[in-house]
């Protein structure tokens, strides 16, 4: 087995739920609603299934959805996105890969910044780069603007960002975004923008994409995925935009990792995006109630619950709490004995972890909510 596999392990999300599983626990683990989805794109799926064909679509997906994505980017975020520009790829996890693997060279160091999603190191590691691990700063996970410039060396290729970020729920904000397109010009770096959260904002703040920004345009590759968007994290689908050099660098890339994606799920997603605002925003209100729920439930329990304003996931603040455990023998513990399933943020890091930190799933039915609480105030 190649080093670098070997010493990769099982995802925590993989383990969490595994274990819910096996205990019969309540999992807000790993990120995923309950319930089967939204009706338009389970119809549209069906639909596309008996009409359509299912036989190889084109490489770089559909036209029918480049051209939605485009317009979904132009409708909701006031983007200028080519459907030449876009990348269909299955899942963003493929969009990540297919781009960390089509602009690396070996030996380029990419920046990376902790808490981070698992997937960004090992994958900069098999493509050839060398990760370079910066914290965020709690409690408000801001990026270290005074110190990331020291981190830049002669091999810097590349940032890879998230925003809003999993697992703590931030936003990058304007004065980081123009602090990072400075950085950018001036050392000649690619930015990744992970947005897969883009739709899903609650709180105060807006999302913004490097896209909208003149000085990254030509040097930022942004990827999203439908799964967050319609809660469908099974479905797989997911894009990479970017300036057509860029693009062009992934879509090759991409034609040698999956080449495709399932075409009914693609018409489904093509159909979902072009629906109406309004749509979207009922779509993001239940998640909502049960972030309300959720936060609420852990506050009268005693829990000290910091809510980021996006993603599916709020963070419990264990120090505060009183609670005197690691986040790992917390979470540990609590899928045991109490029977829920819990992320602890040390898995968030390659090192260095901010081990006090617990992130738990809201988007699950009220009654699951409650009885999660119940359990959790009971285990205190
Ligand atoms: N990036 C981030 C930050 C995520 O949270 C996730 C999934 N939770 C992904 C990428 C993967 O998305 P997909 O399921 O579309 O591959
Ligand atoms: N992104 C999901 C989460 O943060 C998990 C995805 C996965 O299991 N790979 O919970």
């Amino acid at each position: 087995m190649n080093r670098d596999i070997a010493r990769l392990g099982t995802t925590i999300f993989e383990t969490m739920s595994g274990l819910a599983r096996d205990l019969g626990a309540i999992n807000l683990g790993q990120g995923f609603p309950d319930g089967p989805g939204p009706a338009p794109l389970l119809e549209a799926a069906a639909r596309a299934l008996i009409e359509k064909s299912s036989q190889y679509p084109p490489m770089r997906g559909l036209p029918e959805l480049r051209a939605a994505v485009a317009g979904y980017y132009a409708a909701h975020q006031r983007l200028d996105i080519a459907p030449e520009e876009v990348v269909i790829t299955s899942g963003a996890t493929e969009a990540l890969a297919a781009a960390l693997l089509a602009l690396l060279d070996p030996g380029d160091e990419v920046i990376l910044f902790q808490p981070l999603y698992d997937a960004y190191a090992p994958l900069v590691r098999r493509a050839g780069g060398v990760p370079r691990l910066v914290n965020l700063i709690p409690p408000h996970w801001r990026l270290p603007l005074d110190s990331i410039e020291d981190q830049l060396g002669r091999r810097t290729r590349m940032l890879v960002l998230n925003s809003p970020h999993n697992p703590t729920g931030s936003l990058i904000d304007a004065e980081e975004w123009h602090f990072l397109a400075d950085l950018c010009e001036r050392h000649d770096l690619l930015l990744l923008c992970d947005e897969v959260w883009e739709a899903m904002l609650f709180g105060e703040g807006a999302h913004r994409s490097p896209l909208a920004m003149a000085a990254l345009r030509e040097r930022a590759v942004k990827i999203g995925s439908a799964g967050k968007i319609f809660s469908l994290t099974g479905w797989k689908v997911g894009w990479a935009c970017a300036a057509p050099p860029l693009a062009e660098a992934i879509g090759r890339m991409h034609q040698y990792l999956t080449f495709t994606t399932p075409p009914a799920l693609q018409w489904a997603v093509a159909e979902g995006l072009a629906l109406p605002p309004a749509w979207h925003a009922g779509h993001r209100r239940l998640h909502a109630a049960g972030r309300s729920r959720l936060a609420e439930g852990l506050a009268r329990a005693g829990y000290a619950v910091q809510e980021g304003p996006a993603t599916w996931f709020l963070l419990v603040d264990l120090t505060q709490s009183g609670i005197a455990m690691d986040d790992s023998t917390f979470c540990e513990r609590l899928v045991r004995e109490a029977g829920v399933a819990a992320i602890p943020l040390s898995a968030f890091y390659e090192r260095d972890a901010e081990t006090r930190y617990v992130r738990f799933c809201f988007t699950k039915a009220p009654e699951v909510l409650d009885e999660a609480v119940g359990r959790l105030a009971a285990f205190r």
